[in-house]
């Protein structure tokens, strides 16, 4: 094989110098032990499209290697690409909480943001219905949490303070969804027992209903069967006497006959005919 002329000859090789600004390279660590601060995004709903994620487990764990890249990026020391193959790559049940308080805060921002400014700085002027009828409060993490009257139960503080999200939104879609595949399947009712023990979502059982009717698995086992279809009319041609004649006209005409044996005395005791007529339709 030749190529062309120049290729033999390396000193005649094109040259080429990445014009790289210094002060966006990439610094990284090599210290595993080194404590990173936890990234904090705001408007994590800006960088990630929320309405291409139909699973809330991919959705969480897509968004915990956004943060892991954010980390990578903000660290000031050399990055050693073989230690972060081998332990960065997993995530931890921390990361998954972080990454899911970040989606609650940032939809929270969105669609209870006058709760949020009211809970922030009260006043008596303004008294949101949500905020009164739901006790809101906002706790240490930044999260709309609802008081309510179960405050001496024995449940965990999660099912005494519950999560506030709103209805009609990709991110509570995903946790009904969610919720109804950890109960495999089971109905709207149980459904709510399981989101309650974490959220509080106005409406509850009108969105449950709304995702469980669009479960695939579910409308295979609760759907009705396919009815059966009433039959069309016959055509004309078969049901008249015109038709019947012309019919008739062409047939097969077949006949067989048995013998019937008595064995004991060792002759014929009977007969036994059969005359076929296949009409050609
Ligand atoms: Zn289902």
């Amino acid at each position: 094989m030749q190529g062309p002329s120049w290729i033999s000859d390396e000193n005649s090789w094109p040259t080429w110098t990445p014009q790289v600004k210094q002060e966006t390279l990439l610094l990284t660590t090599t210290d595993d032990n080194e404590k990173m601060n936890p990234c904090v995004l705001n408007g994590i709903s800006k960088i990630i499209d929320i309405s291409r994620f139909s699973s809330l487990k991919k959705l969480l764990r897509v968004t915990c290697y956004v943060f892991k890249f954010v980390n990578l990026c903000k660290s000031k020391r050399p990055y050693n690409l073989r230690k972060y193959a081998r332990h960065g790559k997993y995530i931890t049940k921390d990361e998954i909480d972080r990454a899911t308080r970040t989606w609650i805060t940032d939809i929270q921002n969105g669609k209870f943001s006058s709760e949020k400014e009211q809970l922030v700085n009260p006043s008596k002027d303004k008294n949101l219905p949500l905020v009164r009828q739901l006790r809101l409060f906002i706790d240490t993490e930044g999260v709309i949490r609802c008081a309510g009257r179960i405050h001496n139960s024995q449940l965990d503080d999660s099912a005494k303070f519950p999560v506030l999200l709103p209805k009609k939104n990709q991110f509570t879609d995903l946790i009904i969804l969610n919720a109804h595949l950890q109960m495999l399947h089971s109905g709207a009712g149980q459904t709510i027992t399981q989101i309650r023990q974490s959220y509080w979502i106005p409406s509850i059982r009108q969105c449950v209903n709304h995702i469980v009717q669009k479960c695939v698995k579910c409308r295979k086992v609760t759907g009705k069967a396919f009815p059966q279809q009433i039959s069309p009319p016959l055509p004309k041609d078969r049901v008249t006497i015109r038709f019947r004649l012309r019919q008739l006209v062409l047939i097969s005409l077949d006949h067989y006959s048995l013998k019937i044996m008595d064995l004991l005395q060792n002759r014929i005791f009977a007969y036994s005919h059969v005359l076929v007529f296949v009409p050609y339709t």
